[in-house]
């Protein structure tokens, strides 16, 4: 028995999951990453990794009083292997689900059970014998579950998205994930034009503030980086990040490890290793500063 938190990742692919021989280093599930102790857990986001969870929990006949499931907004790679987390049909399983109310006219109780409707999944809604609970919040709420503190924040996504810091005994675990640097989608813009450059960087600057602010001194950061600097010319507005904006706010945040984390499902693991070569030898500076890595499915991360 220990007292130390854990750090999994069950899924680290963005939005579509991508098996097959070019994915077998880094994985291909779709968002899912779980903080453990030996007696409570929380799960970030649902994607096809948390089916991974799921049968490794079976496997190992590990069991918790309650599973906290936090979403971080209902794009499909966050949400698809929801129906395939087997303690929802376990008897005595009390499922917790924390989820932002975004711009949208349904509740995440709304959504869920949309999703297990019969004309997506066969499986009947009275079949699912856990207990479960949904709790709304809204981005920047502070939320305390089992024996975590848990602080939100609003993310720049499209229809927005929440991160999450995840504090216990000093420790803390930062998931910041579906999030663009606000000045970058004002830059191409048409407002651009009646917007003054005062006014970007004060937009830049207020969120990175807000990302740095949330991610202070965390033990862990695990960050979107979606895109390289030349992918993200051309894709401005998807609301994601790069592997710069990861090491930015990491180090200005002074957190002491960074995860690279939703990887493009064109990125294969040649490709992932051959830029994370790159960064090493251009971005040196970060390098020498943070412990840097690639998010990789079933690493394990202890943090004592
Ligand atoms: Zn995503
Ligand atoms: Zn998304």
């Amino acid at each position: 028995m220990s007292d130390s938190l854990q750090v999994t990742f069950w899924g680290v692919r963005g939005s579509i999951p991508v098996p097959g021989s070019s994915t077998v280093k880094y994985g291909g599930n779709t968002p899912c990453v779980s903080v453990t102790t030996d007696d409570s857990c929380i799960i970030l986001d649902a994607g096809s990794g948390i089916r991974e969870m799921a049968v490794y929990l079976q496997k190992n006949k590990k069991t918790y009083k309650n599973y906290n499931i936090l979403f971080s907004h209902f794009h499909h790679d966050h949400l698809l292997g929801f129906q395939f987390f087997y303690p929802l049909f376990t008897e005595g399983a009390t499922i917790n689900i924390y989820a932002p109310t975004l711009e949208s006219k349904y509740n995440v109780r709304e959504i869920l059970e949309l999703q297990l409707k019969r004309v997506f999944f066969p499986v009947k809604l009275h079949e699912i014998k856990s207990k479960i609970n949904y709790y709304d919040f809204k981005p920047g709420d502070s939320l305390t579950i089992d024996d975590f503190k848990v602080k939100t924040v609003l993310l720049n996504h499209p229809n927005y998205a929440a991160g999450y810091a995840i504090s216990r005994k000093g420790k803390k675990i930062v998931y910041l994930t579906d999030t663009e640097m606000v000045n970058r989608i004002f830059s191409k813009q048409t407002d651009y034009e009646t917007t003054t450059i005062r006014d970007l960087n004060h937009k830049l600057n207020s969120y990175a503030d807000k990302l740095i602010d949330i991610s202070y001194n965390a033990d862990v950061l695990i960050f979107d980086s979606q895109y390289t600097e030349e992918e993200y010319e051309s894709r401005q507005g998807w609301g994601h990040s790069t592997f710069s904006d990861a090491m930015f706010v990491a180090s200005r945040a002074e957190v002491k490890k960074l995860y690279f984390f939703h990887y493009d499902p064109f990125h294969s693991d040649e490709f992932l290793d051959n830029h994370f070569k790159y960064l090493k030898e251009e971005y040196s500076y970060y390098f020498d500063n943070i412990d840097i890595r690639m998010a990789k499915e079933r690493v394990v991360v202890k943090v004592k």
